[in-house]
């Protein structure tokens, strides 16, 4: 299946109101209106193109929310202040007190953390699988399933989701897919393999900067609806909006996201290559002998490559520190969380972003006291960058 997400961005000619060729960022937090009943429309929903409160729409976010949609394929997108709070926001519009959610069990540190510590509190059951075994998924059904959550590609193990069987079982039982999409953006469309949801960590590769923190959730147009229903959408009334400054920071760097992409993707392949001839414990879905190379290469828009991020086993936390140390003082990249930023990042998973995963939990799914987890840079000059880490090792 062929998708051009680039084209989808490039195609949406958005000016601003003086014809800026960037969309004028809106410095206010309220709108005036001409007439009262125009005001109580837009309350109601009822009135399209009508800004009232910043919190509720603002022409930043709308615009940014047009480009997230385009590169989704979704017919309509919603902007937050942060990943987490997309995730929240969606996972709570869908699933209230009683019913279920089924999770793969490798996902994002703080996302592991609300579905095991935080949702149970509200009575909302949670069952964690491998995603990667079907049968375990569709043995996990039960009457009041409402949500199948997965991360396209997960972190830290990077295990690929089978996104069109994973859709297939969640629709034959009347059951949603939610996606995680923030280690691929570009190199997936999971709405159009089948998921219903989008969600991102906009703060990775869709920003690229590390300058700030947002998110973004895509869907139908009924669902953005109700996420900022003023009645009863968890956008509207747990109020994760994000500042317009941001946002428009951020769709100008969307507008260079297919050639970070494939840069960041260029360069992870010739180091996850090198790696493996050195012997290395690597996980990269552009590998051959990764687990779904196979099913990635059959689900990718191929121009984009296998992704920035690989993961490398040094077996103990002391030996991937002492690496991580030699690999910065050699000015490879940052010690830092964190990713898609255009410098290499490198951090110790299970003691940082997986922290909040039981060290017994974290053995289960195979995460070791040494995984090292990288986000590779832009740099010009991958084979300089991988002689100097060799000295590293
Ligand atoms: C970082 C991250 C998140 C959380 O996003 P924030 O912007 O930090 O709130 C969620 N999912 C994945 C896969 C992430 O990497």
């Amino acid at each position: 299946m062929k998708s051009d997400p680039a084209k989808r961005i490039y195609d949406l000619q958005q000016f601003g109101e003086f014809g800026d060729v960037n969309p004028s960022i809106t410095d206010s937090s309220t709108y005036t209106f001409l007439e009262g009943e125009t005001m109580e429309e837009t309350f109601l929903g009822h009135m399209e193109g009508c800004f009232l409160y910043s919190r509720h729409w603002n022409p930043s976010n709308k615009y940014l929310a047009d480009a997230l949609a385009a590169l989704e394929k979704t017919e309509a997108a919603w902007i937050t202040a942060s990943g987490m709070a997309a995730i929240t926001c969606a996972l709570l519009q869908v699933c209230h007190s009683g019913d279920h959610i089924i999770t793969s069990v490798t996902t994002y540190g703080g996302t592991y953390a609300f579905l095991k510590n935080w949702l149970p509190r509200y009575n909302i059951e949670v069952s964690f699988v491998d995603i990667t075994k079907h049968e375990m998924v569709k043995n996990a059904i039960q009457p009041n399933t409402k949500v199948i959550y997965t991360e396209t590609v997960t972190n830290p193990l990077l295990q690929v989701s089978d996104i069109p069987e994973l859709a297939k079982i969640a629709h034959d039982a009347g059951v949603k897919l939610m996606v995680d999409n923030t280690f691929s953006p570009m190199i997936f469309t999971p709405a159009e393999l089948g998921a219903d949801f989008v969600v991102y960590s906009m703060t990775k590769f869709i920003n690229g900067k590390n300058d700030c923190v947002a998110g973004a959730i895509c869907g139908s147009k009924e669902f953005i609806n109700q996420l900022s229903n003023v009645n009863d959408g968890t956008a509207m009334l747990l109020g994760p909006v994000l500042d317009p400054l941001r946002s428009s920071s951020i769709l100008k760097n969307l507008h260079t996201l297919h050639l970070r992409m494939k840069q960041h993707s260029k360069n992870a392949l010739f180091l996850a290559e090198e790696f493996e001839a050195l012997g290395l414990k690597i996980k990269y879905p552009g590998l051959k002998s990764h687990p779904q190379y196979e099913l990635h290469t059959r689900m990718m828009n191929p121009e984009f490559g296998y992704g920035g991020i690989l993961s490398i086993d040094f077996g103990t936390e002391k030996n991937a520190n002492q690496i991580m140390f030699k690999l910065q003082r050699a000015n490879v990249g940052y010690l830092a969380v964190s990713l898609g930023y255009f410098r290499t990042l490198f951090s110790c998973s299970g003691h940082s972003t997986s922290s909040e995963v039981p060290v017994e939990v974290q053995h289960e799914m195979g995460l070791s006291d040494g995984l090292v987890r990288i986000s590779v840079g832009l740099d010009n000059d991958i084979e300089e960058v991988f002689e100097r880490i060799k000295t590293c090792l």
